[in-house]
């Protein structure tokens, strides 16, 4: 049987760079599968439904509520988010480490429900960083980017809940310490109780 592959929650400011992180991470390799959220917000020009997100009225996603359709879901800046089910629980079994790109809250429903997910916090070097990139992404009004800035300064808060902090400064290096973390995870001993049981039986055959 395959073994099952890891939760990994990725959370962190907005315009932190978790989008461009995770882009470049599934591009390197091939073991990870990307969840795809459901969304009220409307979608950024570049966007497109069912590869970013999902985009759906307020009563659908209402209904996929309802409808226990969704791992976690929470209200971000008037909007809803929410992580579908089956898809998580599809690749999973599958062997495929999956990444939840979500904000807080989300993230601490997720560990109440599967208390062995790995939380990663990203973030950029420093504040000023953060509102360069918000403000160059140019994805929204200045509005909108005040709201995400005073959102920051909760989020932040609330760090302490995750297990690693990850800088986004290269891009690169970011990369592959967000790799090497979940590869880390691999190799924790209680992740791997089924196989170490087995080694234990075979060398109990040299006390034979
Ligand atoms: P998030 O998904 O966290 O909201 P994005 O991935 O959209 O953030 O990144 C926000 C902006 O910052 C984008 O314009 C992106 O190109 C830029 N960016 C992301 N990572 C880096 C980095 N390491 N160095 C410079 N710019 C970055
Ligand atoms: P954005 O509008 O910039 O795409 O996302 C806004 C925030 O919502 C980000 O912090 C992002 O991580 C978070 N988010 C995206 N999808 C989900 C989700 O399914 N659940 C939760 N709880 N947050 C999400």
């Amino acid at each position: 049987m395959k073994k099952k592959g890891i939760l990994v929650v990725v959370s962190g400011f907005s315009g932190s760079g978790k989008g461009t992180v995770m882009k470049e991470l599934l591009r390197r390799y091939d073991n990870y599968a990307l969840s795809v959220s459901a969304t009220t917000r409307e979608p950024r020009e570049d966007e497109e439904d069912g590869r970013e997100y999902f985009f759906k009225t307020r009563e659908e996603f209402e209904r996929m509520i309802a409808e226990d359709a969704l791992l976690e879901h929470a209200c971000y800046v008037e909007n809803y988010y929410g992580t579908p089910k089956a898809y998580v629980e599809e690749q999973l079994s599958l062997g495929k480490d999956v990444i939840l790109e979500i904000e807080i809250q989300g993230a601490l429903q997720i560990k109440k429900r599967y208390p062995d997910t790995l939380l990663l916090f990203l973030s950029p070097p420093d504040a000023q960083t953060l509102k360069r990139r918000l403000v160059g992404r140019g994805t929204e009004s200045m509005d909108v980017i005040e709201s995400r800035l005073s959102r920051a300064v909760e989020e932040a808060e609330g760090i302490e809940s995750y297990d690693y902090f990850v800088i986004n400064d290269d891009l690169d290096a970011c990369v592959e310490e967000v790799h090497e973390l979940i590869q880390g995870e691999h190799r924790r001993v209680s992740r791997s109780m089924e196989l170490i049981d087995e080694i234990r039986e075979e060398l109990k055959e040299f006390n034979k």
